[in-house]
């Protein structure tokens, strides 16, 4: 195992980091305090300039407008970007677009691709996934209600989804529905995923939902949705009948290394700033919150967790590069839960730090605390992915047990 980088990557990382801190920090006040809308003419023409810089798309193939990079090296890049609450967004590569792309790339027609593929790609559109309903425990995603039924040349969707992130102003979903039913029909192979346009007659967003005391905007936002029977062509099947699931296995797998790297470049930010206020704010004439030693010990315990968070990813992206996504499985879900309660840990530490300057929105610390709470649920909660590991290692000790 080797996470040395080349000198290229070496030298693209340090200019995306400048770029990101030179770009990205100072439009983060008002996003924070006038609305994501306020600066997206402003976001728009840096996206321009990160293509022209050749960074867009860092996740995806040179073929496909990408940077091509491994999956562990698009990790760094991950991990720079994440330090600015834009970084994702303004570089192509944010969710829940990054996921679509990499499943519509992998499993979609040559239409397919043209029509949605294409306009994700330059950027000039964006794209939800809609797989989470109120009524049944996402956590046991192969429970859903929402259902596809043919007529004709068309599938029918009917279904009541949420936690749709980005859908406000998203021009299509890729929609989890049930679409085989029947007593031969193995639980996992119940649902497709069809792509949507949200354009289509019967497509009802309901509401943003209220998350942590905010609405959201844009791609910023969590929506509960309505398929009131949306005909779309057959065409629109993301890849065979009844592998959704399975569909939806290969987008998580990259996509947690994609989240991880992301919240371990948060930690860093966080933890930067921590240092950075710790050093100047006087407690009294001769001493700052740095001297003390209880503020010492928790800088100390960051560091220590960040570290070994960011070489658990590392090792787990190496993996995945080498030997796919299968053989990963039981890190990628260590790491799943592991650098959720990292995150969480290091944010509510800096938070204590700032007093109640980290209870406001003049720094970007009080975003990502109310935001990233939900990296201990989506994409699986920890208990999910703690059960998961657990029952792995068990295996061997109850196989010798039934001997
Ligand atoms: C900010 C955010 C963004 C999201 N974005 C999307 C999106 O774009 N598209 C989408 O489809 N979904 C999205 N989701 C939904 C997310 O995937 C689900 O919330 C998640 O899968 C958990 O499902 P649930 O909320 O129904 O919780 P439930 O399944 O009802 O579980 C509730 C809690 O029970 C516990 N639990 C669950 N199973 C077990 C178990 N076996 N043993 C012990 N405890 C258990 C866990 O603590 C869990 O948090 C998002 C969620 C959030 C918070």
């Amino acid at each position: 195992m080797n996470f040395d980088i080349s000198p290229q990557l070496k030298a693209q990382l340090a200019a995306i980091r400048r770029f990101v801190e030179s770009e990205l920090y100072p439009l983060e006040p008002a996003l924070l305090k006038e609305g994501f809308n306020a600066i997206k003419p402003r976001l728009n023409s840096l996206r321009q300039e990160v293509k022209e810089r050749g960074w867009w798309l860092p996740h995806l193939p040179e073929d496909h407008h990408g940077m091509g990079l491994s999956l562990m090296n698009f990790g760094m890049v991950s991990e720079v970007l994440g330090g600015s609450i834009l970084g994702h967004y303004v570089f192509n590569c944010q969710a829940p677009d990054a996921g679509n792309m990499e499943i519509l790339l992998e499993f979609g027609t040559d239409a397919q691709k043209e029509q949605f593929l294409e306009p994700l790609l330059q950027g000039s559109v964006r794209s939800c996934f809609a797989m989470t309903e109120p009524e049944f425990a996402g956590s046991n995603p192969v429970r859903l209600g929402a259902t596809a039924t043919l007529d004709g040349d068309e599938w029918v969707i009917s279904g009541h989804k949420w936690f749709t992130t980005a859908a406000d102003g998203a021009q299509f979903a890729i929609a989890m529905v049930v679409t085989e039913e029947g007593d031969d029909i193995k639980p996992h192979a119940r649902a497709s995923q069809i792509i949507v346009p949200l354009n289509t007659p019967g497509f009802e967003l309901v509401q943003n939902l209220s998350i942590m005391g905010e609405r959201g905007e844009d791609y910023l936002s969590h929506a509960e949705v309505r398929f009131n029977d949306c005909r779309v062509p057959v065409s629109n099947m993301l890849g065979e009948r009844g592998k959704g699931f399975s569909i939806a296995q290969t987008r998580l797998g990259p996509g947690r290394i994609h989240h991880c790297m992301r919240w371990i470049g948060i930690c860093e930010r966080a933890l930067h700033l921590t240092c950075a206020y710790a050093t100047q704010r006087q407690l009294t004439s001769d001493q700052t919150l740095a001297d003390q030693q209880i503020i010492q010990s928790w800088l100390a315990e960051s560091r220590a967790e960040i570290d070994a968070a960011r070489l658990m990813v590392l090792r787990t992206a190496w993996l995945i590069d080498h030997q796919g996504a299968r053989a990963a499985r039981q890190e990628i879900s260590t790491i799943k839960f592991y650098v959720a309660g990292v995150l969480q840990r290091v944010l509510d530490r800096a938070l204590q730090v700032h007093g109640g300057l980290g209870m406001t929105d003049d720094t970007p610390i009080a975003f990502w605390y109310r935001h990233e709470r939900a990296a201990r649920i989506y994409d699986g909660p920890d208990e999910v992915h703690k059960l998961s590991l657990a029952r792995t290692m068990l295996k061997p000790y109850r196989f010798r047990k039934d001997k």
